[in-house]
């Protein structure tokens, strides 16, 4: 069985970035992922929020990032699911679809998926003119007309954000009501450019190289009709890829994320977890980066000075 110091499950902003840290501390490192190296944010056709990078492709970021975190010298596996792990002793145990590992230290940034809609073209026009963040991509949509579709707090919070700089925005909720805060849904009533659609489903996105429109069923009637619309958001809730961590006994809260405190210390010693698998509120490559770098530092305290929490 190979012995590793940290392993670190998910090669995305936050595995990544607290691979770079764990190496440069003198600690051996393997980072696994079960596809390519990059995670979440290679889907992004532009980055524009990310400090340093006044404008650049979400592959390209990722492709910077897994190459310093190579260069450091961590070990990065692709292709390498982890399927089951064994945190209960000292030494954790880690089982990929390949080898079982050995190590001191584990950290999880396993990220989150967007739930999907599920309906044609979706998986077709991701990326151009299907988005999941409101705030990574509504600035490519300035004055156009957006869909938005979903009926809780997040939904809410993206059309109030895209209503500031679309001309229209549009939302489709197939219940007929809100299930969201009142003051949000107080402040889209407020809006003069947002036209709430009840009892209303997204059954297909249309386009060419971009959206160009839905057909939408009202749910009361069975009528189908077409919307002419640039951008379809969808809004329908963020599900973490936590299900390993918990089968292995990583607490999570009632949504699923890995509960951690300021330190990324799990309720289990020596398990870290950073980035968008956590229950920290912000969903970015920034914060990703910062809670891998944390993450990162604590492992090696946890490791080399054990005596540091006590
Ligand atoms: C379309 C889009 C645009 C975005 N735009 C921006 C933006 O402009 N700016 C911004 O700051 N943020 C943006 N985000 C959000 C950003 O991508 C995430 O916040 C960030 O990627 C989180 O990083 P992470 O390392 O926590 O998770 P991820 O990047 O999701 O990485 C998790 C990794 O874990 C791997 N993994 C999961 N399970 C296993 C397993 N069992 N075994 C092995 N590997 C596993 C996955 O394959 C993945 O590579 C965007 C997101 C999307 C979807």
């Amino acid at each position: 069985m190979e012995n590793w110091d940290v392993i670190i499950v998910g090669a995305g902003s936050a595995g990544l970035s607290a691979g770079v840290y764990t190496v440069r501390s003198g600690l051996k490192t393997l980072i696994l992922d079960e596809k390519l190296p990059g995670g979440t944010i290679a889907d992004a056709s532009i980055v524009v929020n990310y400090p340093g990078f006044a404008e650049i492709s979400g592959g390209d970021l990722a492709e910077k990032m897994t190459s310093h975190a190579r260069k450091a010298g961590a070990a990065i596996h692709d292709l390498e699911a982890v399927t089951e792990l064994n945190l209960a002793s000292e030494n954790k145990i880690v089982k990929t679809s390949r080898a079982t590992y050995e190590a001191k230290a584990i950290i999880f940034s396993t990220g989150s998926h967007y739930r999907e809609i599920g309906v044609k073209g979706e998986k077709e026009f991701r990326g151009r003119g299907v988005s999941y963040c409101g705030v990574c991509d509504g600035p490519f949509f300035k004055d156009k007309r957006v869909l938005v579709i979903g009926g809780g707090n997040t939904a809410c919070i993206t059309t109030l954000y895209l209503s500031g700089l679309a001309s229209q925005v549009i939302v489709t909720h197939r219940r007929h009501a809100f299930r969201a805060e009142e003051s949000l849904v107080s402040d889209i009533s407020a809006k003069n450019n947002v036209t709430v659609m009840w009892n209303t489903e997204v059954q297909e996105i249309k386009g060419d190289k971009q959206v160009k429109a839905v057909t939408l069923l009202d749910n009361l009637t069975g009528k189908t009709s077409e919307l002419s619309v640039d951008a379809v958001f969808v809004q329908i809730g963020e599900a973490p890829n936590s299900q390993l961590a918990k089968a292995a006994g990583v607490e999570t809260d009632e949504h699923g994320y890995i509960k951690v405190d300021a330190h990324q210390q799990t309720n289990l010693p020596g398990v870290f977890a950073a980035g968008d698998v956590t229950n920290q509120p912000v969903k970015q490559v920034g914060t990703a980066v910062g809670q891998g770098i944390t993450a990162a530092l604590e492992a090696y305290s946890f490791i080399r000075r054990p005596y540091y929490r006590k």
